[in-house]
């Protein structure tokens, strides 16, 4: 028996999807294939265990799916070793940090203000609980990373890992920086490349893989997959790391999700793919180019990556929050954000983040990305409900012509 209630839900955010404009830096839209594989008959079938070694019987076709995803994550990216089964970027992360720490151990995140996540030490999240994160900023002129600040703390500190990456941060990071910091002031360095992964993918972002002795990712952000996480590792810690991810954390993997991985990894691996992220890229400075002549102060004065921080506080006295409400009302959607040494609290903030990622996808370029940016500009300063009405209407002919799917 169908479930007409649960169905029309979905229905009504399939409607929502389609007719707004998404600028959620870590979303995206995937393939029609990637949500094929994660409703397939895969989703029935438990497989405690790795290829080869199960808990359970029946299992010749999902260690088939899996390892082939496991090799493709292998080879896109240039690993030795990668698990394919934490079901989501906090678990990848928290199977690194089982594997390499104990509780108490010192850990040095980014300021989660300065752009890093909730699990790089946040005190209410496990990561901030177990051990002890000392946060590093950025530099409060350029607002990017001080990497000879960062040197400075991390030889007073003296931490066991150091966990580079972020969730709001525009500027390309120097990996092969913060690799030679952790050297010298004998640390692991772990690399959550979710954010940049399909960049990463794609050589449009230095690779992290070479220097971190382990990398993490979430699977649906700029690589287009379902959601889910990764960790790539060298092959010396290969063991231990499975044995955190399952056992350690983890009963049975989603193989159907996991299948689903692996054709986004296919997907990632296509040239159609690179021009897509090229244009993700595009589509950024479009919008940075329109906010800075129209007077708006865009974080870092710029972006090299996905996303821009925009400081709507300093721009025009309005709260990220605000912000965030008066843009929903016009179908445009974004999330509040606090920014470098922000003075507003975390609910409230002075910022707000914007990706381009999910609305190239749709098949926006530049023009559009344009038109989306005079939206933007002419609601923020407006900051009337009925020019947010109107512009709701002009947004929802426009987005009418695309579809909410990846097209490749
Ligand atoms: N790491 C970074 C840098 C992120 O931005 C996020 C999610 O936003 C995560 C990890 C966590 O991913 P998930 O929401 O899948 O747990």
């Amino acid at each position: 028996m169908r479930d007409a209630t649960m169905f029309s839900i979905i229905e009504k955010e399939e409607q929502r999807q389609k007719r707004n404009i998404e600028l959620i830096a870590s979303e995206n839209f995937v393939s029609k294939e990637v949500r094929e594989a994660q409703g397939s008959v895969l989703t029935n079938k438990y497989a405690e265990g790795y290829p080869g070694k199960r808990y359970y019987g029946g299992c010749v076709h999902v260690d088939e799916a899996e390892e082939l995803t496991r090799q493709r994550a292998c080879e896109l990216f240039g690993a030795q070793h990668a698990n394919v089964q934490p079901h989501s970027g906090s678990q990848a992360n928290m199977a690194v940090y089982n594997t390499l720490l104990e509780p108490g151990d010192t850990v040095m995140g980014m300021d989660l203000a300065a752009g890093g996540h909730l699990t790089h030490g946040h005190p209410m999240n496990f990561s901030g609980t177990l051990y002890n994160f000392v946060p590093y900023m950025v530099d409060k002129e350029t607002e990017e990373i001080d990497y000879d600040a960062l040197e400075k703390k991390a030889m007073e500190v003296k931490p066991k890992l150091i966990v580079a990456g972020a969730s709001a941060y525009s500027r390309i990071i120097d990996f092969e920086r913060f690799g030679k910091i952790a050297k010298a002031c004998g640390a692991y360095l772990m690399v959550d490349m979710a954010h940049i992964a399909g960049l990463v993918a794609t050589g449009l972002h230095p690779s992290p893989i070479p220097y971190a002795d382990f990398v993490t990712t979430t699977t649906h952000k700029t690589l287009r997959g379902p959601r889910g996480g990764m960790v790539f590792c060298k092959e010396e810690f290969a063991k231990k790391l499975d044995s955190k991810v399952f056992p350690g954390m983890q009963g049975g993997p989603l193989e159907h999700v996991i299948a689903a991985k692996g054709i986004c990894l296919y997907e990632a691996m296509q040239p159609e793919y690179k021009e897509y992220m090229q244009q993700v890229l595009k589509n950024v400075q479009v919008m940075v180019t329109g906010f800075q002549k129209a007077g708006f102060r865009v974080v870092s004065n710029g972006s090299d990556n996905h996303l821009l921080m925009l400081d709507v506080m300093s721009s025009i006295g309005m709260t990220g929050k605000e912000a965030e409400r008066l843009l929903d009302l016009a179908g445009i959607t974004v999330n509040k954000n606090t920014i470098p040494y922000d003075t507003q609290k975390p609910f409230v903030t002075s910022g707000i983040r914007i990706g381009s990622a999910a609305m190239t996808s749709r098949g926006f370029k530049e023009a559009e990305f344009e038109k989306v940016t005079d939206w933007i500009i002419e609601v923020l300063k407006a900051g009337d409900e009925a020019v947010c009405a109107r512009v709701k209407e002009e947004v929802q002919s426009l987005t009418a012509n695309y579809p909410v799917e990846a097209q490749i």
